[in-house]
């Protein structure tokens, strides 16, 4: 072991600059984690980390030593205003795409396997495995015309994912967006991203039309046509990179998001509330609401806080739990069995609750634990607050 731990601080020490002694106390912190996927043991950063965005995996072939650094994928400021940050923050034209509302995948070559890592810098065996089953070929095509040093970034959405679930017409179970690629740590420009992405049979995520950056304007009024549609936003960005993204999101998910959270407030709730109340004070501003459509949106975001929250407590009172369920399809046992235990050993034990097999593919409803719940139980027993 000791001689592991010594190796392993030798090639994060070499990794991301830090001097060895450092290397070895950021080992032994919170501030990194040691994970190992088939044969590559991988090193995550979970925080932003001496130059290297939270995230950034540093993967090590066991076999040989070799190891390859992969960056974490770059935070993307919020626009309250857009009036004000569009014309300030870019330099000419600005292409509107869409924010797809899944999790965030970074997709890698290393040994020869094609890897998806979470955003936190994890290799997801599930999200490795449906990727594989459905875009194996188009992605060593990409990689092997670009280089296998190349970084592919895009949304997981659909129904049948562990993480962000929401239902997309052109993507109901699960498929991959590319939003992204990096080429030598750098972004290639939207439009030959794009080009790439279809000439190599991948999909890329919706573009809503390039703008003068003065013409805010009709920026607002495409965020406002994907909010009647249910979709969650838009990111802005510059056609070469030369600035930073921005992103931007729609009323509707604001008050969605806390309703989904609010099922669960000692889990996302708490920590969803105040920043989507801000959203929504500088919208009221930006898209002048009249007192009656003000109205209107309190009455939504009151009813997007309590009412989920107090359908969860009875929820609990009634069935003695409170947790969230989703379904999950595998091409393979190995596969299923894989990422159960890539859960436990993260702290998120998942329960099969129903498994159905039939052409191939196996459909497996979990269930993952919430906090909220135990919450609950301590309130309903002492009748004390857990904050105050
Ligand atoms: P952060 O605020 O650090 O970026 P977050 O998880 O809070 O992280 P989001 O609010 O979901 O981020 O917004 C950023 C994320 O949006 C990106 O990490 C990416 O996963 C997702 N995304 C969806 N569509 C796009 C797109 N077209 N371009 C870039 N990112 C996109
Ligand atoms: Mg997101």
């Amino acid at each position: 072991m000791e001689g592991r731990g010594g190796d392993l601080a030798k090639i994060l020490s070499d990794a991301i600059g830090v001097p060895l002694a450092r290397a070895r106390s950021l080992l032994e912190s919170k501030s990194t984690r040691v994970m190992r996927y088939r044969g590559i043991r991988y090193i995550t950063l979970r925080r932003d980390l001496a130059g290297h965005y939270e995230g950034t995996a540093i993967l090590i072939d066991e076999a040989t030593g070799e190891y390859r650094v992969v960056e974490g994928y770059p935070h993307i400021k919020r626009v309250l205003l857009l009036s004000k940050a569009v014309p300030q923050h870019f330099i000419d034209e600005v292409i509107v795409e869409e924010k797809m509302d899944g999790h965030n995948v970074r997709v890698i070559m290393f040994k020869g396997m094609i890897l998806a890592l979470t955003r936190g810098g994890y290799i997801c065996p599930y999200t490795t495995h449906k990727l594989n089953h459905k875009y194996r070929r188009q992605v060593e095509s990409l990689l092997d015309d670009l280089g296998h040093d190349a970084v592919i970034a895009g949304e997981v959405v659909g129904m049948e994912n562990p993480y962000t679930r929401y239902h997309y017409p052109e993507a109901p179970h699960w498929d991959y967006f590319v939003f992204d690629i990096f080429k030598d740590g750098i972004p290639l420009p939207v439009a030959s991203r794009r080009e790439l992405v279809d000439k190599h049979g991948l999909r890329n995520v919706p573009v809503h039309g390039r703008y003068r950056k003065e013409d805010w304007q009709s920026i607002l009024e495409t965020a406002r046509s994907l909010e009647d549609l249910g979709r969650e936003g838009i990111i802005l960005k510059d056609p070469l990179y030369r600035v930073e993204p921005l992103k931007y999101t729609t009323s509707y998910i604001n008050v969605r998001d806390i309703k989904e959270g609010m099922l669960y407030p000692f889990d996302e709730g708490h920590t969803f509330i105040f920043p989507r109340v801000l959203r929504q004070m500088f919208k009221a501003i930006e898209e002048e609401w009249s007192e009656d459509e003000l109205k209107r949106q309190a009455a939504l975001l009151g009813e997007a806080i309590l009412l989920p929250a107090v359908e969860g407590i009875r929820r609990f009172m009634a069935e003695g739990k409170l947790a969230e369920e989703f379904t999950l399809t595998f091409h393979s046992l190995e596969a299923l069995e894989e990422f159960l235990s890539y859960s436990a050993s993260l702290g998120v034990p998942l329960t099969i609750i129903s498994m159905n097999r039939g052409d191939g593919i196996i459909k497996v409803r979990v269930q993952k634990p919430k906090r909220t719940p135990d919450y609950y139980k301590r309130i309903l027993r002492t009748g004390l607050s857990p904050l105050d």
